[in-house]
């Protein structure tokens, strides 16, 4: 079934001095981005920009030379990460630049996700919500061990340092990338951790219940986690996926 897309989507610099998180929609390629710059000020916005304008070109050039979708967005984003490491070589360790990506890339049907670092894609679907991305931070690395619960996670500071972004010099195995088949009714929620630090599964479902108008859905988000007290520039973008 041809499904129609719409998009809504926000950015928010909230109670920071400036806005490290960047989103990209490029609706005639099919690909949307959120990105969350890290190294303070000027570098971690330049690195989320980086990543707005590299992934899509790399991304096009992949499949002009005819790579299949899934391995086009993997070296897209192999290929970011190294320009930005590139870029930063001349900053000091430990405050070089970097940044997060989530990237959905729609084609024939099917939505690949791309993902580097803690910003996260949902798959809402009925009454589900399904995480398509596992945080490279560290403490969700000791979950998957098993040295922490998921509760201790929660609090651990280690909660959002990453092992794995745009900008590391070891991408250790690369891009996760999932996929999915698109089904009527589905909505994406693409988001920097701003968001996902307050916002629940439960505003998932109700909020894509609740919102025909995917950009006033998306308003709504931010809104939300900026009124719970998020401290951090807040940022989403919503897909729908409706019958034509
Ligand atoms: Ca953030």
């Amino acid at each position: 079934m041809r499904l129609e897309v719409s998009v809504g989507r926000y950015s928010a610099q909230g109670i920071r001095d400036n806005n490290e998180d960047r989103l990209h929609v490029d609706r005639a390629l099919g690909l949307y981005l959120v990105a969350d710059g890290m190294g303070g000020q000027a570098r971690g916005e330049r690195a989320s920009l980086l990543a707005t304008k590299l992934i899509p070109a790399y991304l096009k050039r992949e499949l002009d030379e005819g790579a299949d979708p899934e391995a086009a967005l993997a070296k897209a984003m192999i290929d970011a990460n190294a320009e930005i490491v590139r870029e930063g070589q001349d900053q000091p360790r430990g405050r070089r630049m970097g940044t997060t990506a989530v990237v959905a890339y729609l084609h024939g049907g099917k939505v690949y996700i791309g993902h580097l670092g803690d910003s996260r894609a949902y798959l809402i679907r009925g009454n589900g919500v399904k995480l398509l991305t596992h945080d490279h931070s560290v403490a969700y690395a000791l979950v998957e061990n098993g040295t922490m619960t998921e509760e201790q996670a929660k609090s651990s500071p280690f909660q959002h340092v990453l092992h794995k972004y745009l900008g590391c010099a070891d991408l250790n195995g690369g891009p996760d990338i999932a996929s999915f088949e698109a089904q009527p009714n589905d909505r994406l929620v693409l988001a920097t951790d701003g968001l996902t630090n307050h916002i629940t599964e439960d505003d998932l479902v109700s909020g894509a219940r609740h919102f025909a108008d995917m950009q006033q859905w998306a308003e709504n988000l931010v809104d939300t986690a900026l009124e719970r007290g998020s401290r951090d520039n807040v940022t989403c973008i919503v897909l729908a996926f409706d019958p034509r």
